[in-house]
Protein backbone atom coordinates (compact mmCIF):
# COMPACT_ATOMS: atom_id res chain seq x y z
CA UNK A 1 0.00 0.00 0.00
CA UNK A 2 1.56 3.64 -0.86
CA UNK A 3 -0.42 6.94 -1.02
CA UNK A 4 1.08 7.15 -4.59
CA UNK A 5 -1.01 4.31 -5.82
CA UNK A 6 -3.98 4.99 -7.59
CA UNK A 7 -7.77 4.16 -5.92
CA UNK A 8 -7.86 1.30 -8.92
CA UNK A 9 -4.77 -0.38 -7.74
CA UNK A 10 -5.50 -0.21 -4.09
CA UNK A 11 -9.00 -2.12 -5.13
CA UNK A 12 -7.19 -4.90 -7.45
CA UNK A 13 -6.44 -8.74 -5.84
CA UNK A 14 -4.04 -10.13 -8.61
CA UNK A 15 -3.94 -13.71 -9.21
CA UNK A 16 -1.78 -15.60 -7.15
CA UNK A 17 0.66 -18.32 -9.45
CA UNK A 18 1.53 -21.52 -8.57
CA UNK A 19 5.07 -21.57 -6.44
CA UNK A 20 8.26 -21.50 -8.73
CA UNK A 21 10.78 -22.78 -6.64
CA UNK A 22 14.47 -21.88 -8.00
CA UNK A 23 16.02 -25.35 -6.69
CA UNK A 24 16.55 -28.11 -8.43
CA UNK A 25 15.65 -30.85 -6.25
CA UNK A 26 12.17 -30.81 -5.87
CA UNK A 27 9.34 -32.71 -7.72
CA UNK A 28 7.44 -29.54 -9.25
CA UNK A 29 3.67 -31.14 -10.23
CA UNK A 30 1.96 -27.80 -9.05
CA UNK A 31 1.97 -25.82 -12.13
CA UNK A 32 0.85 -28.23 -14.98
CA UNK A 33 4.34 -27.86 -16.95
CA UNK A 34 5.08 -30.24 -19.35
CA UNK A 35 7.76 -32.99 -17.49
CA UNK A 36 9.13 -33.79 -21.27
CA UNK A 37 11.38 -30.79 -22.92
CA UNK A 38 10.47 -29.06 -25.96
CA UNK A 39 11.67 -30.54 -29.67
CA UNK A 40 15.00 -30.32 -29.97
CA UNK A 41 13.83 -29.05 -33.31
CA UNK A 42 12.58 -25.72 -31.41
CA UNK A 43 15.92 -25.61 -29.42
CA UNK A 44 17.80 -25.21 -32.41
CA UNK A 45 15.48 -22.39 -34.01
CA UNK A 46 15.94 -20.28 -30.79
CA UNK A 47 19.50 -21.07 -31.61
CA UNK A 48 19.31 -20.15 -34.94
CA UNK A 49 17.51 -16.95 -34.39
CA UNK A 50 19.84 -15.75 -32.01
CA UNK A 51 21.58 -13.14 -34.20
CA UNK A 52 23.02 -9.88 -34.72
CA UNK A 53 19.19 -9.26 -36.07
CA UNK A 54 17.81 -9.33 -32.53
CA UNK A 55 18.45 -5.80 -33.11
CA UNK A 56 15.29 -5.34 -35.35
CA UNK A 57 11.53 -5.51 -33.89
CA UNK A 58 9.73 -8.61 -34.62
CA UNK A 59 6.96 -8.84 -36.93
CA UNK A 60 4.08 -7.06 -34.53
CA UNK A 61 1.64 -10.00 -35.59
CA UNK A 62 3.48 -12.79 -35.35
CA UNK A 63 3.97 -13.19 -39.20
CA UNK A 64 5.03 -16.61 -39.56
CA UNK A 65 3.71 -18.20 -36.09
CA UNK A 66 0.12 -16.95 -37.41
CA UNK A 67 0.81 -18.73 -40.67
CA UNK A 68 1.85 -22.04 -39.09
CA UNK A 69 -0.62 -21.71 -36.45
CA UNK A 70 -3.36 -21.35 -39.42
CA UNK A 71 -1.75 -24.16 -41.66
CA UNK A 72 -1.79 -26.45 -39.03
CA UNK A 73 -5.47 -25.85 -37.83
CA UNK A 74 -6.69 -25.16 -41.85
CA UNK A 75 -8.19 -21.79 -41.03
CA UNK A 76 -6.89 -18.35 -42.52
CA UNK A 77 -4.43 -16.60 -41.55
CA UNK A 78 -6.70 -13.96 -40.43
CA UNK A 79 -8.36 -15.71 -37.99
CA UNK A 80 -5.38 -16.08 -36.05
CA UNK A 81 -4.22 -13.97 -33.21
CA UNK A 82 -1.28 -14.45 -31.41
CA UNK A 83 -0.15 -13.24 -27.54
CA UNK A 84 2.62 -13.39 -25.03
CA UNK A 85 1.14 -16.18 -23.32
CA UNK A 86 -2.49 -17.35 -23.52
CA UNK A 87 -3.18 -15.59 -20.24
CA UNK A 88 -2.63 -12.17 -22.65
CA UNK A 89 -4.75 -13.48 -25.30
CA UNK A 90 -7.50 -13.92 -22.39
CA UNK A 91 -7.29 -10.94 -20.81
CA UNK A 92 -7.60 -8.93 -24.24
CA UNK A 93 -10.36 -10.88 -24.91
CA UNK A 94 -12.22 -9.44 -21.74
CA UNK A 95 -11.66 -6.15 -22.48
CA UNK A 96 -12.22 -6.16 -26.36
CA UNK A 97 -14.93 -8.72 -26.45
CA UNK A 98 -17.34 -9.29 -23.73
CA UNK A 99 -19.85 -6.60 -22.96
CA UNK A 100 -18.98 -4.69 -19.64
CA UNK A 101 -23.04 -4.33 -19.18
CA UNK A 102 -23.75 -7.31 -18.64
CA UNK A 103 -22.59 -10.35 -16.42
CA UNK A 104 -19.88 -12.34 -17.63
CA UNK A 105 -20.56 -15.96 -17.45
CA UNK A 106 -18.14 -18.86 -16.22
CA UNK A 107 -18.09 -22.02 -13.63
CA UNK A 108 -17.86 -21.73 -10.25
CA UNK A 109 -14.81 -23.62 -10.16
CA UNK A 110 -12.69 -22.85 -13.10
CA UNK A 111 -9.49 -21.37 -13.84
CA UNK A 112 -8.78 -18.54 -11.39
CA UNK A 113 -7.69 -15.68 -13.68
CA UNK A 114 -11.57 -15.41 -15.07
CA UNK A 115 -12.25 -13.65 -11.84
CA UNK A 116 -9.49 -11.17 -11.65
CA UNK A 117 -9.50 -9.83 -15.57
CA UNK A 118 -13.34 -9.49 -14.99
CA UNK A 119 -12.39 -7.18 -12.17
CA UNK A 120 -9.28 -5.35 -14.20
CA UNK A 121 -11.89 -4.68 -16.79
CA UNK A 122 -14.57 -3.96 -14.30
CA UNK A 123 -17.13 -6.36 -15.89
CA UNK A 124 -18.98 -8.30 -13.40
CA UNK A 125 -18.82 -11.73 -13.41
CA UNK A 126 -21.72 -14.23 -12.52
CA UNK A 127 -20.48 -17.62 -11.02
CA UNK A 128 -22.21 -20.99 -12.52
CA UNK A 129 -22.24 -23.86 -10.35
CA UNK A 130 -20.69 -26.96 -11.24
CA UNK A 131 -22.92 -30.09 -10.99
CA UNK A 132 -22.76 -31.90 -7.89
CA UNK A 133 -20.28 -34.31 -10.18
CA UNK A 134 -18.05 -31.15 -10.99
CA UNK A 135 -18.86 -31.15 -14.42
CA UNK A 136 -20.10 -28.11 -16.41
CA UNK A 137 -23.93 -28.55 -17.29
CA UNK A 138 -24.37 -26.44 -20.52
CA UNK A 139 -28.30 -25.80 -19.88
CA UNK A 140 -26.87 -23.74 -17.25
CA UNK A 141 -25.78 -21.18 -19.18
CA UNK A 142 -29.41 -20.46 -21.07
CA UNK A 143 -29.07 -17.05 -19.31
CA UNK A 144 -28.87 -13.47 -20.67
CA UNK A 145 -24.95 -12.68 -20.66
CA UNK A 146 -21.90 -10.46 -21.85
CA UNK A 147 -20.38 -13.09 -22.60
CA UNK A 148 -19.18 -17.09 -21.93
CA UNK A 149 -16.14 -18.27 -21.11
CA UNK A 150 -14.91 -22.08 -20.28
CA UNK A 151 -12.25 -24.48 -20.31
CA UNK A 152 -12.43 -27.34 -21.78
CA UNK A 153 -11.13 -29.14 -20.44
CA UNK A 154 -12.32 -27.77 -17.13
CA UNK A 155 -9.31 -26.61 -14.94
CA UNK A 156 -8.73 -27.64 -12.31
CA UNK A 157 -11.12 -30.53 -12.60
CA UNK A 158 -9.72 -31.52 -15.73
CA UNK A 159 -13.60 -32.84 -17.21
CA UNK A 160 -14.27 -32.68 -20.33
CA UNK A 161 -17.44 -31.07 -22.67
CA UNK A 162 -18.09 -32.92 -25.99
CA UNK A 163 -17.55 -31.16 -29.42
CA UNK A 164 -21.48 -31.54 -29.43
CA UNK A 165 -21.98 -29.84 -26.03
CA UNK A 166 -19.90 -27.16 -27.20
CA UNK A 167 -21.98 -26.95 -29.92
CA UNK A 168 -25.62 -26.86 -28.01
CA UNK A 169 -24.11 -24.07 -26.18
CA UNK A 170 -23.10 -22.29 -29.56
CA UNK A 171 -26.44 -22.67 -31.00
CA UNK A 172 -28.70 -21.50 -27.76
CA UNK A 173 -26.51 -18.64 -27.49
CA UNK A 174 -26.01 -16.33 -30.43
CA UNK A 175 -25.95 -12.82 -29.07
CA UNK A 176 -22.46 -12.41 -27.33
CA UNK A 177 -18.63 -13.95 -27.21
CA UNK A 178 -18.42 -17.63 -26.14
CA UNK A 179 -14.68 -18.05 -25.28
CA UNK A 180 -13.82 -22.16 -24.97
CA UNK A 181 -9.70 -21.60 -23.18
CA UNK A 182 -8.31 -25.08 -24.80
CA UNK A 183 -5.15 -24.92 -22.69
CA UNK A 184 -5.41 -28.36 -21.83
CA UNK A 185 -7.09 -30.09 -24.99
CA UNK A 186 -4.49 -32.13 -26.76
CA UNK A 187 -4.35 -34.50 -23.53
CA UNK A 188 -7.59 -35.70 -24.75
CA UNK A 189 -10.41 -33.76 -25.76
CA UNK A 190 -11.16 -32.45 -29.23
CA UNK A 191 -10.84 -29.65 -30.29
CA UNK A 192 -13.69 -27.03 -31.24
CA UNK A 193 -11.31 -24.94 -33.94
CA UNK A 194 -13.05 -26.47 -36.87
CA UNK A 195 -16.71 -24.73 -35.30
CA UNK A 196 -15.04 -21.22 -35.65
CA UNK A 197 -16.25 -21.68 -39.17
CA UNK A 198 -19.91 -21.68 -38.47
CA UNK A 199 -20.32 -19.54 -35.24
CA UNK A 200 -19.17 -16.40 -35.65
CA UNK A 201 -18.89 -15.51 -32.32
CA UNK A 202 -16.60 -18.49 -31.15
CA UNK A 203 -13.47 -17.29 -30.12
CA UNK A 204 -10.56 -20.58 -29.11
CA UNK A 205 -7.67 -19.78 -26.89
CA UNK A 206 -4.88 -22.33 -26.86
CA UNK A 207 -1.39 -22.27 -25.40
CA UNK A 208 2.35 -23.71 -25.68
CA UNK A 209 2.81 -23.73 -22.58
CA UNK A 210 1.55 -27.42 -21.61
CA UNK A 211 0.90 -29.64 -24.41
CA UNK A 212 4.56 -28.27 -26.13
CA UNK A 213 6.30 -27.94 -23.23
CA UNK A 214 7.04 -24.24 -23.57
CA UNK A 215 6.31 -22.42 -20.84
CA UNK A 216 9.18 -20.32 -20.15
CA UNK A 217 8.87 -18.81 -24.12
CA UNK A 218 5.22 -17.31 -23.56
CA UNK A 219 3.45 -17.96 -26.62
CA UNK A 220 -0.72 -18.44 -26.86
CA UNK A 221 -3.17 -17.66 -29.29
CA UNK A 222 -6.67 -17.48 -30.19
CA UNK A 223 -8.80 -18.80 -33.57
CA UNK A 224 -12.01 -16.90 -34.54
CA UNK A 225 -14.30 -15.33 -36.91
CA UNK A 226 -11.99 -12.08 -38.58
CA UNK A 227 -14.10 -9.83 -36.81
CA UNK A 228 -13.34 -11.19 -33.07
CA UNK A 229 -9.83 -11.33 -33.68
CA UNK A 230 -9.75 -7.50 -35.70
CA UNK A 231 -11.25 -6.46 -32.14
CA UNK A 232 -8.19 -7.98 -29.91
CA UNK A 233 -5.71 -6.53 -32.67
CA UNK A 234 -7.07 -3.10 -31.84
CA UNK A 235 -6.97 -3.43 -28.18
CA UNK A 236 -3.17 -4.81 -28.72
CA UNK A 237 -1.92 -2.56 -30.68
CA UNK A 238 -3.20 0.15 -27.96
CA UNK A 239 -1.02 -1.71 -25.38
CA UNK A 240 2.15 -3.61 -26.55
CA UNK A 241 2.43 -4.07 -30.90
CA UNK A 242 5.43 -6.84 -30.21
CA UNK A 243 4.11 -9.14 -27.76
CA UNK A 244 5.94 -12.05 -29.22
CA UNK A 245 9.51 -11.47 -29.64
CA UNK A 246 12.04 -13.02 -32.31
CA UNK A 247 13.12 -16.12 -30.46
CA UNK A 248 9.07 -16.70 -29.33
CA UNK A 249 7.82 -16.67 -33.04
CA UNK A 250 11.16 -19.13 -33.79
CA UNK A 251 10.34 -21.46 -31.43
CA UNK A 252 6.40 -21.78 -31.95
CA UNK A 253 6.95 -22.67 -35.95
CA UNK A 254 9.48 -25.01 -35.38
CA UNK A 255 6.74 -26.71 -32.79
CA UNK A 256 4.34 -26.92 -35.22
CA UNK A 257 6.45 -28.32 -37.45
CA UNK A 258 7.75 -31.31 -35.32
CA UNK A 259 4.29 -33.02 -35.19
CA UNK A 260 6.24 -36.49 -34.59
CA UNK A 261 7.76 -35.30 -31.08
CA UNK A 262 5.06 -33.68 -30.55
CA UNK A 263 2.34 -36.45 -30.90
CA UNK A 264 4.62 -38.93 -29.09
CA UNK A 265 4.83 -36.26 -25.52
CA UNK A 266 1.63 -35.99 -25.46
CA UNK A 267 0.60 -39.59 -25.58
CA UNK A 268 3.40 -40.10 -23.58
CA UNK A 269 1.68 -37.63 -21.14
CA UNK A 270 -1.28 -39.15 -21.07
CA UNK A 271 -0.44 -42.84 -20.41
CA UNK A 272 1.45 -41.16 -17.16
CA UNK A 273 -1.87 -39.93 -16.24
CA UNK A 274 -4.28 -43.43 -16.91
CA UNK A 275 -1.15 -44.84 -14.92
CA UNK A 276 -1.03 -42.13 -11.73
CA UNK A 277 -4.87 -42.48 -11.80
CA UNK A 278 -5.35 -46.15 -10.88
CA UNK A 279 -2.41 -45.89 -8.44
CA UNK A 280 -3.88 -43.24 -6.89
CA UNK A 281 -7.54 -45.06 -6.99
CA UNK A 282 -5.24 -48.11 -5.23
CA UNK A 283 -4.86 -45.53 -2.09
CA UNK A 284 -8.31 -44.81 -1.51
CA UNK A 285 -8.08 -41.51 -3.93
CA UNK A 286 -10.99 -40.11 -5.67
CA UNK A 287 -9.98 -38.95 -8.62
CA UNK A 288 -12.10 -37.16 -11.04
CA UNK A 289 -11.59 -38.31 -14.78
CA UNK A 290 -9.29 -36.11 -16.29
CA UNK A 291 -8.58 -34.73 -20.34
CA UNK A 292 -5.90 -32.78 -18.82
CA UNK A 293 -2.55 -33.18 -18.08
CA UNK A 294 -3.09 -32.94 -14.15
CA UNK A 295 -5.60 -35.15 -11.50
CA UNK A 296 -8.19 -33.91 -9.53
CA UNK A 297 -8.69 -35.82 -5.98
CA UNK A 298 -9.34 -35.94 -2.77
CA UNK A 299 -8.94 -38.61 0.28
CA UNK A 300 -12.18 -39.57 2.01
CA UNK A 301 -10.23 -40.63 5.45
CA UNK A 302 -7.60 -37.86 4.74
CA UNK A 303 -7.64 -33.27 4.65
CA UNK A 304 -5.92 -31.61 1.31
CA UNK A 305 -3.91 -29.31 2.93
CA UNK A 306 -2.56 -32.05 5.41
CA UNK A 307 -1.59 -34.20 2.91
CA UNK A 308 -0.17 -30.84 0.29
CA UNK A 309 1.94 -30.42 3.64
CA UNK A 310 2.89 -33.75 3.95
CA UNK A 311 4.36 -33.81 0.42
CA UNK A 312 6.00 -30.84 0.93
CA UNK A 313 7.72 -31.82 3.55
CA UNK A 314 9.19 -34.38 1.22
CA UNK A 315 9.94 -31.96 -1.46
CA UNK A 316 6.91 -33.11 -3.57
CA UNK A 317 5.20 -29.76 -4.37
CA UNK A 318 1.06 -30.03 -5.94
CA UNK A 319 -1.19 -27.44 -5.80
CA UNK A 320 -4.29 -27.09 -3.01
CA UNK A 321 -7.03 -24.08 -3.28
CA UNK A 322 -8.47 -23.24 -0.13
CA UNK A 323 -11.97 -22.48 -1.76
CA UNK A 324 -15.20 -23.38 -1.06
CA UNK A 325 -16.11 -26.54 -2.57
CA UNK A 326 -13.17 -27.92 -3.70
CA UNK A 327 -10.73 -27.38 -0.48
CA UNK A 328 -10.74 -31.28 -0.11
CA UNK A 329 -9.13 -31.71 -3.30
CA UNK A 330 -5.47 -31.57 -4.35
CA UNK A 331 -4.57 -30.75 -7.90
CA UNK A 332 -1.48 -32.97 -9.04
CA UNK A 333 0.25 -32.13 -12.10
CA UNK A 334 1.15 -35.12 -14.33
CA UNK A 335 5.32 -35.57 -14.34
CA UNK A 336 7.47 -38.50 -15.36
CA UNK A 337 7.59 -41.73 -14.67
CA UNK A 338 10.05 -41.35 -12.17
CA UNK A 339 8.53 -38.19 -10.83
CA UNK A 340 5.21 -40.27 -10.66
CA UNK A 341 6.58 -43.18 -8.72
CA UNK A 342 8.24 -40.44 -6.45
CA UNK A 343 4.96 -38.98 -5.72
CA UNK A 344 3.13 -42.32 -4.88
CA UNK A 345 5.79 -43.62 -2.66
CA UNK A 346 5.41 -40.26 -0.61
CA UNK A 347 1.12 -40.39 -0.43
CA UNK A 348 1.78 -44.41 0.35
CA UNK A 349 3.42 -43.14 3.37
CA UNK A 350 0.85 -40.42 4.32
CA UNK A 351 -2.41 -42.55 3.86
C1 LIG B 1 -2.21 -22.52 -18.05
C2 LIG B 1 -3.52 -21.96 -18.45
C3 LIG B 1 -3.62 -20.83 -19.26
C4 LIG B 1 -2.46 -19.92 -19.54
O1 LIG B 1 -1.45 -20.37 -20.28
P1 LIG B 1 -0.27 -19.44 -20.75
O2 LIG B 1 -0.31 -19.55 -22.22
O3 LIG B 1 0.95 -20.05 -20.14
O4 LIG B 1 -0.50 -18.03 -20.29
C5 LIG B 1 -4.86 -20.41 -19.68
N1 LIG B 1 -5.99 -21.06 -19.31
C6 LIG B 1 -5.94 -22.13 -18.51
C7 LIG B 1 -7.20 -22.81 -18.13
C8 LIG B 1 -4.71 -22.60 -18.05
O5 LIG B 1 -4.67 -23.63 -17.21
Amino acid sequence: MSRYWSDFVHSLEPYVPGEQPQGHNLVKLNTNENPFAPSPKVLEAIRMATTDRLRLYPVPDGGPLRLAIAGYYQVPAEYVFVGNGSDEVLAHVFNALFRHDKPVLFPDVTYSFYPVYSQLYNIEPALVPLNADFQIDIADYQRDNGGIILPNPNAPTGSLLSLEQIQRLLEMNTDSVVVIDEAYIDFGGESAIPLTQRFPNLLVTQTLSKSRSLAGMRIGFAIGDPQLIEALIRVKDSFNSYPLDSLAIAAGVASFQDEAYFQQCRQQVIDEREWLISAMQELGFEVLPSAANFVFARHPQHDAATLAAGLREKKVIVRHFNKPRIEQFLRISIGDRSENQLLMSQLDLLV
